[in-house]
């Protein structure tokens, strides 16, 4: 049996973030039978997993003993990267000692920013300190694959703000950095604050921040390999890089996706329909994996690039982008340049 990755969706936050459109609900009771619903859902799944993945939401709200359950009944293959998503200021040493035993070996935490004005206009509930000490904390435990978030262009965020967050982030033991412009989600509190939308930084700041985030990395030894992504040598994520390589996944809990058969298809974003059913039920959305999608994802992939093997036609259209330095033509296969990146739907929609 090929082994394929498995996404978690955990549904659950204290509170919401001002700028978050995710499903989770902050009703922390039920986290008993959703991990019940998870269980059954694995045991009727008849798949073996070689990447995990805890998102959400807040996995971390999950004790470790229920991590363990979902885990315990899980195919997983000996060598599985196994990755949960945590807010700073949900773990403790013991909590992150116990998620170790239980199997998770690589960690996600939600940082977005080291700023106070910048984690309070975000909603966030943990503190700059909480971050770096749960980072430093993991990494003496015994986690060696640890990522965290950043945010770029966030409201009132400055040039001077952003070199801070790139300086304590880079020095921090991780292996991994995601690196987001922010977006703004319609139907989310920040869609609403003209205020806080006021103070978003302009097109043309956005972009040389951005720039300045990959340059920055760059040089501290994290290589970017898809637009928002950078790893040290080998800690790419596995998990997220099926997604990019139109691999397959299978997604268990309300607002999972998965993509199974050529099939791509979703669990509604209804917590009670999901823990009251046997099965998950869900959506089909439509067939995935033809050579179109293929190139498009492929094209994030900064380091990978899409092969012209695989994809000839391309070739043409390229010339004058690479001519423009957003794009480059390596071993067979077009990239994107940081520039690029910046454009990439555009590129994308030349390109396929
Ligand atoms: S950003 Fe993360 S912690 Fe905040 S509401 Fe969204 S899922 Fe929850």
């Amino acid at each position: 049996m090929q082994p394929i990755g498995l996404y978690i969706h955990v549904p659950f936050c204290v509170r919401k973030c001002s700028y978050c459109d995710f499903y989770s609900i902050t009703d922390l009771s039920l986290t008993d039978v959703y991990t019940a619903a998870v269980v059954r859902n694995i045991n009727a799944a008849d798949c073996c997993f070689d990447t995990v993945y805890f998102g959400g939401g807040t996995p971390s709200l999950l004790s470790a003993k229920q991590i363990y359950e979902v885990l315990s009944a899980a195919k997983i293959t000996a060598n599985a990267e196994i990755s949960m998503e945590c807010n700073p200021n949900s773990v403790t040493a013991d909590y992150l000692k116990e998620i170790h035993s239980a199997g998770v070996n690589r960690l996600s935490f939600g940082v977005q920013s080291f700023d106070k004005d910048e984690l309070k206009m975000l909603g966030r509930l943990h503190s700059s300190e909480q971050a770096v000490n749960a980072i430093i904390a993991a990494s003496k435990l015994g986690f060696d694959n640890i990522s965290a978030d950043l945010m770029l262009a966030v409201s009132g965020q400055t040039f001077k703000s952003l070199r801070c967050n790139l300086d304590i982030i880079s020095k921090l033991p991780l292996t991994h950095i995601s690196a987001y412009m922010l977006k703004v989600e319609e139907g989310t509190p920040l869609a609403a604050d003209k205020e806080l939308l006021s103070k978003i930084p302009d097109e043309d700041d956005t972009a040389e921040m951005y720039l300045e985030t990959v340059q920055t990395l760059e040089g501290s030894g994290f290589e970017q390999y898809e637009i928002s992504n950078f790893a040290k040598d080998g800690f790419e994520c596995r998990h997220n890089l099926k997604y990019w390589r139109c691999e397959e996944y299978l997604g268990i809990g309300p607002a999972a996706h998965s993509f199974i058969d050529g099939k791509r298809f979703a669990c509604p974003k209804n917590l009670s329909e999901f823990i009251s059913s046997d099965v998950q039920k869900t959506v089909t959305l439509d067939n995935g994996g033809s050579a179109e999608e293929k190139a498009m994802l492929s094209l994030r992939l900064t380091k990978e690039g899409l092969s012209l093997d695989d994809y000839p036609q391309a070739e043409k259209p390229a010339e004058i982008l690479i001519k423009n330095g957003l794009l480059k033509k390596e071993k067979g296969a077009l990239k994107l340049t940081p520039e690029g990146c910046l454009v990439s739907n555009e590129i994308i929609c030349r390109l396929v």
